[in-house]
C-alpha cells in the first residue's frame, strides 16, 4: 500500500551551487566530476523529481531554519502508534501536529548528523516525549552514540546504519524496509540532483558517496535532508555528481 505525495520543495541546488560544489571537488577541473548529461539537463531545469509513491507509514516534515528550509521524517508502522523521528528539523510545533494527527507516540529520534539545522528542537522534543536521541556524535535524553555498520533496533523494527562522512565527519545514512520499500534516510549525503558540500578530503569523500550510492538498492527510496524527497532511480539519471551512463 503506498499514497501520492506530492513532493512540493524544489531542488536544494541551482547549476551554480553544483558547479561551486563541484569546484571544492576538482579545482583544476570542475566540470570533470560531473555528468555532462545531468548537468546540461539540470540548465534546462526538467530534472526535479515530480510526485512520489510513498508507503504508509511514513510523513516529510519540512521547517524553516533561518534562511533555509531542512526535512526531517516521521517514520512508523501502520497499526503500531510507535514513531521514529529523523532528524528535527527546527519547528516542535509542525513535529507534534504530524504525530497528533497520526495518533503517534514518539520513541525515538536518530540523527544524520549534528549540525545545527538537523537538530535544532531536539532538547526540546527528547524533553517533550520523554524520548531519547542517537546519533553518531550526538546523543540527548538518554540516548547512545551509534556505531556505524550495525543494525539497531528501533520502535520501527531493524534499521541499518552507514558512516557516509564527507559532509559532516558524523554523517550517518539509515536504511530499512517500509511496507516492503527500501528506504534510506540520507541526511545531506545526497541531495535530489546535487550532495551536500564536502568539507574534508572532498575528492576521496566524493569516492565514498558514489559507492556507497551504488550499493543502495535500486527501487530505494530517498529521504534528504534538504529539497525533494526522491529516488534511487531518479538520481543514478539526473544527479550531476552520481548520473551513471544509461
Ligand atoms: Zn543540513
Amino acid at each position: 500500500m503506498s499514497s501520492l505525495y506530492s513532493n512540493p520543495e524544489p531542488l536544494e541546488d541551482s547549476v551554480e551551487d553544483v558547479f561551486a560544489k563541484a569546484e571544492k571537488i576538482a579545482p583544476a577541473a570542475p566540470i570533470s566530476v560531473l555528468s555532462l548529461e545531468a548537468i546540461e539537463l539540470m540548465r534546462s531545469g526538467g530534472v526535479r523529481p515530480g510526485p512520489l509513491e510513498i508507503p504508509r507509514g511514513l510523513r516529510a516534515i519540512t521547517s524553516d531554519y533561518f534562511a533555509m528550509r531542512v526535512n526531517c521524517f516521521l517514520v512508523w508502522r501502520v497499526g503500531s502508534h510507535d514513531a521514529v523521528l529523523f532528524d528535527t528539523g527546527a519547528d516542535v510545533a509542525l513535529v507534534n501536529r504530524a504525530l497528533s494527527e497520526e495518533k503517534l507516540k514518539l520513541a525515538e529520534i536518530l540523527i544524520t548528523h549534528a549540525h545545527g539545522d538537523h537538530i535544532a528542537v531536539c532538547e526540546e522534543l527528547c524533553a517533550q516525549h520523554g524520548c531519547p536521541a542517537h546519533g553518531m556524535a550526538f546523543c540527548f535524553g538518554g540516548g547512545i552514540l551509534l556505531t556505524p555498520g550495525a543494525e539497531i533496533a528501533t520502535a520501527i523494527g531493524p534499521v541499518r546504519c552507514d558512516h557516509v562522512p564527507g559532509h559532516a565527519e558524523d554523517s550517518l545514512v539509515y536504511q530499512f524496509s517500509l511496507e516492503g520499500r527500501p528506504v534510506a534516510v540520507v541526511g545531506d549525503v545526497i541531495f535530489s540532483c546535487s550532495i551536500g558540500g564536502l568539507r574534508s578530503r572532498p575528492a576521496e569523500s566524493l569516492k565514498n558517496i558514489r559507492d556507497f550510492f551504488a550499493g543502495l538498492p535500486s527501487d530505494a527510496l530517498l529521504l534528504p535532508g534538504h529539497g525533494p524527497v526522491t529516488t534511487v532511480m531518479h538520481e543514478r539519471r539526473w544527479n550531476p555528481f552520481l548520473a551513471v551512463a544509461v
